[in-house]
This record gives C-alpha cells, structure tokens and sequence, in this order.
C-alpha cells in the first residue's frame, strides 16, 4: 500500500528538498520506523502528530497515552545508543510557523555538517 505521508510530514520534506538535503523517509530497517533519515548527518526527524503522541499544545492532549510515550522513550533510547540524533518536530509548529521551523531545520543541519 502507498503510505502518503501526512501534510506535515511533506512540508519537511519540501524544506529538506530545499535545502539539498538527501534522505530517507519511513525508515523500516531503523527501531520505531523514523519518518525521516537523514544519514549523511546521522539525524532522523520525528514529524509528531500532537493528538496521538500527547503534546503540550492542548491539555486534553496531554493526558493521552502514557503508553505511547513510554514506547517512544524506549525508541529514541535504543536510537541514541546507535549514535543516532534525533529530532522531533510538532505537527502544530510545523503547521502554523512553517517559516520558522525551515530555520531552525537549516541552522541544524549547518551545525551538524560543521560538526562532523
Ligand atoms: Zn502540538
């Protein structure tokens, strides 16, 4: 089946297309299936859905699913281990200031390049 990819989801990859950056998206072979790999850097980005991941942004959102994050927890742990940096973006950062999160990804990505 085609995974489509959420809207969010697409507005990274468009930053990240803009920016000339190569990457892999729905990453199977990788624990907790990141969204997005980027391997050169070795970053993945994590485009979070704000209702079923439980983010601040709403209260009622808050309360959801402990078990998602105690899974997550245990994702990004096993991730790290591997030398992995992860990045969570909000799907409600991305939605309502597109502009800022694209900066923020950029400046990210000339820090690691730096880095490495
Ligand atoms: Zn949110």
């Amino acid at each position: 089946m085609l995974s489509a990819g959420t809207k969010p989801e697409l507005i990274i990859r468009h930053i990240l297309e803009n920016l000339d950056i190569s990457y892999r998206k729905n990453v199977n072979e990788l624990v907790g299936t990141p969204d997005i790999v980027i391997d050169e850097l070795q970053l993945i980005i994590f485009v979070h859905g704000c209702y079923f991941h439980g983010h601040s942004c709403a209260s009622e959102y808050q309360q959801k699913n402990e078990e998602v994050a105690a899974r997550e927890a245990l994702i990004f742990k096993n991730l790290k281990k591997d030398g992995w940096r992860i990045q969570i973006l909000w799907e409600c950062q991305i939605r309502c200031d597109e502009t800022n999160v694209a900066r923020r990804l950029k400046s990210l990505v000339s820090q690691l390049k730096k880095d490495r």
